[in-house]
């Protein structure tokens, strides 16, 4: 699995991020059939890490992810001394289940918790597993700038962990107030964390440049040319009035498909299957010509990997892939562990029997990013 490029920690912002180098079991995708301990940041990444894929509530998740943020920056010292003294709540942001798991990774024990979620380590889904691994990046992903759940530091170095050679950080445009969508002026000052972020990576993994773009009811993009035009990749999505009629929704998205600053048409039916989101029926368009914009545009057919998208449906998947256009197998994680979700998205499409060459996240980032850049 990945290996950390370069350096065994890097800082970004005043967030600091260290490795647990020698503290047994250092990643959260290494797989830990051997039962081996990890330190107590990593047993706390990897539990949540674990429910994260398996799509369990955010709020039940985040204590793990808050635990790990606190004692990151503290002396190892200070925090077996803690587990020791039984004074670890002391600290904010650790209550006692979470103290309990640091205790039992500082004695060496593996917590029983993580004992339990190993069992669900497995593939996400069968049938991908060989396109699964040419998967080299994930176009498609949310911070906490926007409505995901963490630090895009922290988005990256989960990537980063899965072996991805890239990550488009993806956040939401303005006009999405619910996802706390990003003005021009946030999102500039996102890129500059973004700079800072690469730059302490040394270089074999990068953090992209990117937007999920709003398409608007006219098919324009929430965003303005000039911050487009500085992101090295633009996934553009409908998000409101999905249910508009066909020959405007056709319209609409076409329009953001000819747009050439449009890379990736995302989740394109806007449909919801299963989960505690509820249930939404798809889009209404001309898909055959939205597709037909999309093959001759050379911009790429996101296959969703969220189980409760599972977007395109399998009839216009075959579609595009007849139609001839390219495909981009995204996560769309708003958590770092729903990063791995790529597994569902590799098997739709080895299902669909799509060429995977034609899968632009099977390419080495510089292709990709020429690509991208090709319509400008
Ligand atoms: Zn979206
Ligand atoms: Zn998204």
């Amino acid at each position: 699995m990945g290996d950390t490029p370069g350096a065994s920690s890097y800082c970004a912002g005043d967030q600091r991020v260290r490795r647990e180098r020698g503290c047994g079991g250092e990643t959260v995708s290494d797989q830990s059939a051997s039962g081996e301990a990890r330190g107590p940041v990593a047993t706390l990444r990897r539990i949540a890490f674990l429910m994260e894929r398996q799509r369990e509530e955010s709020r039940r998740i985040e204590a793990f992810r808050n635990a790990a943020r606190t004692i990151l920056p503290l002396p190892e010292d200070e925090v077996r001394r803690r587990a020791e003294t039984g004074t670890l709540t002391e600290l904010a942001g650790i209550g006692p289940s979470t103290a309990a798991v640091i205790t039992d990774a500082c004695n060496g024990i593996v917590p029983e918790r993580l004992v339990k979620l190993e069992k669900t380590a497995g593939p996400l889904a069968t049938g991908g597993e060989e396109l699964r691994a040419r998967l080299r990046g994930d176009l498609h992903s949310h911070s906490d700038w926007s409505d995901g759940g963490s630090p895009l530091e922290e988005m990256a170095m989960t990537a980063m962990e899965l072996g991805h050679d890239y990550l488009v950080l993806t956040d939401h445009s303005p006009r999405l107030r619910v996802a706390n969508g990003l003005s021009a002026e946030r999102l500039t000052r996102q890129l500059g964390v973004v700079d800072a972020v690469n730059e302490h990576l040394g270089g074999s993994f990068t953090l992209l440049k990117g937007i999920e773009v709003d398409i608007l009811d006219d098919g324009s993009l929430d965003q303005t040319d000039e911050m487009l035009g500085r992101l090295d990749v633009r996934v553009a999505s409908v998000h409101s009035k999905l249910r508009m009629d066909a020959g405007p929704m056709t319209k609409r998205m076409i329009g953001a498909v000819r747009n050439p600053h449009t890379n990736v048409l995302g989740h394109c039916t806007g449909r919801l299957v299963t989960g505690n989101r509820g249930m939404r029926p798809q889009s209404q368009f001309d898909a055959r010509a939205v597709f037909t914009a999309c093959a001759e545009e050379g911009v790429a057919v996101e296959i969703n990997s969220r189980p409760e998208r599972r977007d395109p449906p399998t009839k216009l998947l075959e579609l595009a892939r007849d139609l001839g256009c390219l495909f981009s197998i995204d996560s769309d994680a708003h958590a770092p562990g729903q990063l791995d979700m790529l597994d569902h998205g590799a098997a739709r499409a080895t299902e669909a029997g799509i060429d995977p060459d034609r899968i632009v996240t099977t390419w080495e980032r510089d292709r990709l990013l020429e690509w991208a850049a090709s319509r400008l």
